[in-house]
């Protein structure tokens, strides 16, 4: 039987009083792994690069539900390292044309991320085909992607390792990004951090992850992801499966 464990950390008061979001994490893990997952999370809300967070919110809950799907990492395409966040950003936009997502949606991504005031909690939803937020997801807040680890953590750490890849950053965002792409009406994604030492971004496709250096300015703290929907998607299942579908990405 799989535990959840949420962590989220914010500074100055907690999330709901408005305080700033530090950090959040979440796994799937064995109850024999609980301890350890648990003590891992709060040193990591107290040494996080974004601040020390002193409002930490830590939730354990067993999965009642025994649907738990297993989905294959995407496939990870080796860093490009643009110079010039221009050039980094024209490199992400063709490869989002590439995968089917229209001029509309690919500016109306970058102007919402670039406008953001501050770092959202999850997901923006936009229509691949038109660039239109779905109204039905709340703009500030957006679709937090839950219920997802790795199938096994040594193994897929080493698989990450074989790949140069040794941050937690990419660690976690591969696994969201193999949940989400697995999504049949999520076409593609566009993420960067809101860590301001992070600025390796990336773009998938439902089969590819492509890491792009520069996507943002180092130094800034505003991260950002953009779910690409398709036209007749049904809003409500998509949410579902994000939120609630519990799920492990095998490698
Ligand atoms: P991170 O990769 O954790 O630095 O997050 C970058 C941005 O992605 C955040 O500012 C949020 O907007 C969004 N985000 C972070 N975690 C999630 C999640 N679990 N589900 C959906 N969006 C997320």
């Amino acid at each position: 039987m799989l535990y959840s464990v949420k962590m989220r950390a914010a500074q100055g008061a907690a999330h709901e009083q408005g305080g700033r979001h530090i950090s959040g994490a979440e796994r799937l893990v064995l109850e024999k792994e609980l301890g350890e997952t648990v003590t891992a999370m709060l040193k990591r809300a107290r040494s996080h690069e974004r601040g020390p967070a002193d409002f930490i919110n830590i939730k354990v809950h067993k999965l009642t539900a025994n649907n738990i799907a297993v989905i294959p990492a995407l496939q990870v395409v080796p860093l490009v390292n643009p110079t010039e966040i221009n050039i980094a950003r024209g490199y992400a936009a063709n490869l989002l044309a590439s995968f089917g997502v229209s001029q509309l949606a690919i500016n109306a991504a970058f102007s919402h991320l670039t406008n953001l005031a501050t770092s959202m909690r999850g997901a923006l939803l936009l229509y691949a085909h038109n660039g239109l937020i779905v109204p039905e997801i709340d703009q500030h807040r957006g679709v937090r992607v839950s219920n997802m680890d790795a199938q096994n953590s040594q193994t897929y750490t080493s698989w990450l390792r074989e790949q140069a890849i040794d941050n937690i950053h990419a660690h976690e965002a591969i696994i969201l990004a193999s949940k989400v792409a697995a999504c049949p009406q999520i076409l593609a994604e566009l993420c960067w951090s809101d860590d301001p030492n992070y600025t390796i971004g990336y773009v998938a496709n439902k089969k590819t992850y492509h890491r792009i250096n520069s996507l943002k300015e180092a130094g800034s703290d505003i991260g950002g992801r953009i779910f690409f929907i398709t036209e007749q998607a049904a809003i409500a299942a998509i949410v579902d499966y994000l939120q609630e579908q519990p799920v492990l990405i095998g490698v």
